[in-house]
């Protein structure tokens, strides 16, 4: 076996995360106007968008090195979206399995509805206290005072048209409507949709509905079902061994798209969600952790950084979960039927990062119109951006969209959503990450208060006989 080979799964993620930001920045240098003329586009958004390759059009003259840098842009495209394919593929499949015999093993209605209880209680506290360090943070730092009027106006004029569509986009959610969504009219339905948390209801319904029937007829069920969470499980390994060359092309596409330019004039700003986010995912999170769990902080980030790092990479929530889940129960120990309930609902309604994206974001555009908000709006917003969190999709810039509602409950001007857009995927990237670690330390903390962590010795004893048995786990799953 090649050092490779033997490199621990987020070790080989991180390299890839490094590479791909080099390789993104050093393309996005390369690639100006002068270096397309040289070989012979003279429209490069027409020749990389793929339009004008015809003959006789502006780009007529391209050479072989500019179709070259096309293929090469398209091959990593294709990886990305084939690695994101892979990860959607099995989503909706490992909750349904892995769900229904978590519930069916639970065989204790009041357990199962006092783990529900607490899940939902934890997962909106720690949303409030996310806004409020936002809140807190960009009052202290006022990131707002750091831009002027004409840089303001100039980014309005800018992204303003894209910033429009965002808010077209934008829909405050009706609580009743969202709660009675819940119960799907059609299970298949809801399947073919994806909608996680209908998905989420119907398993569990399932899964309790086999500990009230005959044991008999119930056992072969079970038994299917849990045949068919370890062939999912098989298959997030078989696609993890992808992760790091997908991790490497996500990135780079991305950096290689923005460059570090706009961030200039945004940096404070930036700066600050990144504080934030940094302040709940290293000083937070591990505080809550010491408090309810035996997890150490080192643990704690060892066995989730493959998750956090996907996170990063595709700032999707919903395409990570498959790994997040893998990561919480193989390396971290905590038992399917707690997990297979609180990461699910996790990823569709717990987004610490992006509740804390929208206090600062809010705040921030607030101060570019020097509006003062007072002490009852900021109350608002903590309330309508845990609702707003509640709301939001974990796929990439719902966030923002979202936003919107925040904005719009204390009478903000929409026009600065366009002042921030330029820099929203690179948070989106950092606040997916908060989003999921704080899923994974609510999942370890309700996971330890029912007595369903199991011990470092034990998980270490699971992960050597995985490794004994399969021959396609060495690569993604090795020990640290
Ligand atoms: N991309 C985020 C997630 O998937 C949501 C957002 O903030 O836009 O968790």
């Amino acid at each position: 076996m090649g050092a490779w080979t033997r490199l621990a799964l987020h070790w080989k993620i991180l390299i890839g995360l490094v590479l791909g930001i080099v390789a993104g920045l050093a393309i996005n240098a390369m690639w100006t106007q002068e270096t397309w003329a040289s070989l012979g586009v003279n429209d490069p958004a027409a020749f990389v968008g793929g339009v004008d390759l015809g003959e006789g059009g502006a780009n007529a003259g391209a050479g072989f090195g500019a179709h070259t840098a096309l293929w090469v842009r398209d091959a990593n495209s294709f990886v990305g979206d084939l690695f994101i394919r892979g990860l959607r593929l099995i989503a909706v499949p490992i909750v349904i399995f892995s769900l229904i015999v978590g519930a069916s093993s639970l065989n204790d209605l009041a357990k199962l509805s006092r783990i529900g209880g607490k899940t939902i209680g934890i997962y909106l506290v720690t949303t409030a206290v996310s806004i409020t360090v936002g809140l807190v943070l960009a009052n202290l730092l006022r990131p707002g005072s750091f831009v002027n009027e004409e840089t303001r106006d100039s980014f309005v004029s800018s992204f303003g048209a894209q910033a429009q569509a965002k808010i077209d986009a934008a829909a405050a959610p009706d609580g009743w409507a969202t709660l009675l969504n819940i119960v799907p009219t059609n299970p298949f339905g809801a399947i073919a949709e994806g909608n996680m948390l209908q998905i989420v209801f119907a398993s569990l319904l399932v899964g309790i509905a086999l500990t009230l029937i005959e044991r008999e007829k119930a056992e072969p069920v079970i038994k299917f079902f849990d045949a068919m969470t370890d062939v999912v499980i098989k298959i997030v390994h078989i696609v993890l061994m992808l992760a790091p060359y997908a991790v490497f092309a996500l990135i780079c596409e991305q950096i290689a798209e923005l460059g570090l330019d706009i961030l200039g004039s945004l940096a404070v700003y930036s700066l600050v969600v990144v504080l934030g986010l940094g302040m709940m995912m290293f000083v937070v999170y591990p505080f809550v952790l010491r408090l309810f769990t035996p997890i150490g902080f080192g643990r704690f980030f060892r066995a989730m950084s493959p998750a956090q790092l996907l996170a990063f990479s595709s700032a999707s929530s919903s395409a990570t979960l498959p790994v997040t889940m893998e990561c919480a129960e193989e390396r971290l120990g905590v038992k399917e039927e707690v997990s297979s309930f609180v990461l699910p609902i996790g990823a569709t309604i717990n987004m610490d990062g992006t509740a804390l994206y929208q206090g600062v974001a809010a705040v921030f555009i607030a101060q570019l119109y020097a509006m003062d908000l007072t002490v009852m709006d900021q109350l608002k917003i903590v309330l309508t951006a845990t609702l707003a969190s509640i709301g939001t999709a974990g796929v990439p810039g719902v966030g923002m969209i979202m936003l919107v509602i925040v904005l719009q409950s204390v009478g903000i001007p929409l026009s600065g959503i366009a002042v921030i857009l330029g820099v929203d995927r690179i948070l989106d990237m950092c606040r997916t990450s908060c989003n999921v670690t704080g899923d994974a330390m609510v999942c370890a903390v309700v996971a330890s208060t029912e007595g369903a962590l199991r011990s470092p010795e034990e998980v270490d004893r699971r992960m050597a006989h995985a490794l004994d048995e399969d021959p396609v786990e060495d690569g993604p799953i090795v020990r640290d």
